[in-house]
């Protein structure tokens, strides 16, 4: 058990509903492996002003941002990173001089998750969706010098992100047809309790060699079962939520993040599930 005193620092998820999240016992075991005083809580917030306003006012040294509140945090804080900006989308809020910053995690969390598998400078990464975690793997996949093609099931929404990401796009039913050296599914297709359904046809997957399913309920996705047959290198989607809350962690901390600590509590919460 972690020691609560008058001098802990307290960290945070905002968000509705956040009572499920992952992020407390991961966060919390990263703190206890590197015996720091400070403690990770959710906080159901309704609203995105009011949340910011009690994270100044009551002195939270920092905090996670989700759904709801991902874009609406943005025009509260003081200060937000040029490519969180371009996003759209805050996920981590750090207190730096009184000030509060915002800063995307998401995207390096994708980029560090497929950059163990592939070049991604000059690399083609096709991906599936346009919701918010396709915009933050497109734009974090152009800061690295990728080349995207966005496949997509609503074709306004695909659009639009595929001409802000400077992208072509393509309706879902023709992904199969594509070819790349990636494959992002940053849809929830497959995701628990429909998890027997799949983007792609199991057919397509041997044109990518490198297949990432950012769905993490189940971990192991019909999709990552059907590529792993066809060959290709899997990356599952507890790489991606391991990575950005370690970029969260060293942005709060300013140390490493104990990375096999917070893996394994990951592991321990999904299964608990
Ligand atoms: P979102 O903003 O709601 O976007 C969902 C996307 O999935 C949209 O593009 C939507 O299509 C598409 N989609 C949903 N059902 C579909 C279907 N039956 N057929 C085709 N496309 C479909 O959600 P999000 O926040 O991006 O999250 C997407 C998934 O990623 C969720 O499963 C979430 O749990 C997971 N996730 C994982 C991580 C991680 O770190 N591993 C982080 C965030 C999210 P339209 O374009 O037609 O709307």
């Amino acid at each position: 058990m972690m020691k609560i005193s008058g001098t802990t620092e307290v960290y945070g998820i905002i968000g509705q509903p956040v009572r499920h999240s992952l992020s407390p016992a991961m966060h919390n075991a990263a703190f206890a492996a590197r015996g720091l005083d400070k403690v990770y809580v959710a906080f159901p917030a309704p609203d995105a002003a009011g949340a910011v306003a009690a994270i100044r006012s009551l002195g939270l040294a920092g905090a996670s941002v989700t759904i709801p509140h991902k874009q609406a945090v943005i025009p509260e804080l003081d200060r937000v990173d040029p490519v969180a900006a371009q996003i759209g989308a805050v996920n981590t809020i750090i207190r730096r001089d009184h000030e509060l910053h915002g800063i995307n995690t998401d995207w390096l969390g994708a980029n560090r998750a497929l950059s163990e598998a592939l070049e991604l400078k000059g690399a083609t990464v096709l991906i599936l969706g346009a919701g918010g975690s396709a915009r933050a793997i497109g734009f974090g996949l152009r800061q690295a010098g990728a080349e995207i093609i966005l496949a997509s099931r609503t074709p306004e929404k695909g659009r639009a992100l595929a001409q802000q990401l400077a992208c072509p796009w393509v309706p879902l039913a023709q992904a199969a047809e594509q070819r790349a050296a990636a494959l992002v599914n940053a849809t929830s297709v497959g995701m628990s309790p429909e998890s027997e359904v799949s983007p792609l046809p199991a057919a397509a997957l041997a044109a990518f060699p490198v297949v990432m399913d950012i769905v993490y309920a189940p971990l192991q996705t019909r999709l990552l079962r059907e590529a792993a047959a066809a060959g290709c290198h899997c990356i599952d989607g507890l790489a991606m939520l391991l990575y950005q809350g370690a970029a969260q962690f060293t942005l709060w901390t300013g140390q490493e993040a104990p990375l096999e600590i917070m893996r394994q509590s990951l592991l321990r919460e999904l299964q608990n599930r």
